[in-house]
């Protein structure tokens, strides 16, 4: 039985002791695809203030930062949120499993979207904290420049630094579907850069987009590999409320994949990836009154007990 290379086995082959990621939500962030610089709305299955009556109350008039404003009135607060949230996570991950290392997290939105010099002080201000060994930072390829990735180069010297780019998928026509706001080249191009620059590139990839065959969901695997990948991300297309996937959804112009096949291309990617590109994640979903579709992404447990048979009988350990 050949042994998945899961993020946690590419952590304790390196520093010889696990690693967790501690995801941080920092306030101010918002996306070029949200505010307009690239498109209005964002992507399509994004819960964000565009089509969530509640969202656009709760962050009407809200101070968003740009990376061509230096202005940050935020910033002494979003260097304490730093601080309480990782400590907060730090201390649940420590008392439960022991760990002790940990990867601070830049999660939601798009966190190079901003000015390098909150940007400087944001990731510095983790890398401080007890146990930080070093970031992954969730962002769009079209929101890099040189000069962040050439800062990040720099940091990577002593701290593990990981970039994480959505792909979602490699076919101009799905990303037009979906508003991404950019093309496929632009993940490319700046895959290919960040990695030359010696930084570690994880890539999200998502099955079941609209209009998407089988095969196409497999070439984005594919072409992902091919353009340097160190670390890959794969999850299914859900439906949550008040996107404008949900509006496709409920005028029956979208039809989520279903569990079998996602876990049948799932297998297949698996067996596809080289023994250096390490899976940060398998599958995705959420439990709770926001999800509309499909019902099989309620319960991550189920998923994970299929997913983890269906490998079994692949012939790998998960
Ligand atoms: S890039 Fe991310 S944050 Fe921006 S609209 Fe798309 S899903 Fe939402």
């Amino acid at each position: 039985m050949k042994k998945v290379y899961t993020i946690g086995r590419y952590f304790r082959k390196k520093f010889g002791f696990d690693v967790y990621k501690v995801p941080l939500s920092i306030a101010g962030f918002t996306c070029p695809n949200i505010d307009g610089t690239v498109a209005k709305g964002g992507c399509t299955f994004c819960l964000n203030e565009s089509f969530s009556p509640n969202l656009a109350e709760k962050t009407a008039r809200k101070f968003y930062l740009h990376p061509d404003n230096p202005e940050n009135p935020l910033l002494q607060k979003q260097l304490e949120q730093v601080r309480w949230q990782y400590e907060a996570t730090r201390a649940r991950l420590h008392g439960k499993y022991g760990v002790e290392h940990f990867l601070a997290y830049f999660q939601s939105f798009t966190n190079t979207y901003a000015p390098l010099e909150t940007l400087k002080a944001l990731y510095e201000e983790a890398l401080r904290r007890p146990g930080c060994i070093g970031l992954s930072i969730g962002t769009r390829s079209d929101s890099v420049s040189d000069e962040i990735l050439d800062y990040l180069a720099d940091l990577s010297k002593s701290h593990e630094i990981w970039v994480e780019y959505g792909i979602q998928s490699v076919y101009d026509e799905t990303l037009e579907k979906i508003n991404r706001g950019h093309d496929s080249a632009n993940v490319e191009t700046w895959i290919r850069k960040t990695r030359e620059k010696g930084l570690k590139v994880c890539g999200h990839v998502i099955f079941g987009l609209p209009g998407e065959t089988e095969e196409m969901m497999l070439e984005t695997v594919r072409s992902s590999i091919e353009w340097g990948i160190d670390a890959i991300k794969i999850h299914p297309l859900y439906v949550v409320k008040n996107t404008a996937l949900a509006a496709d959804y409920l005028k029956g112009r979208f039809t989520p994949i279903d569990e079998a096949t996602y876990i049948r291309l799932l297998v297949e990617s698996v067996k596809m990836l080289p023994r250096n590109i390490a899976i940060q994640r398998v599958t995705a979903g959420i439990n709770d009154d926001t999800l509309l579709a499909p019902e099989w992404c309620r319960c991550k447990h189920t998923q994970m007990k299929h997913i983890r048979q269906a490998l079994k009988e692949a012939g790998y350990l998960y």
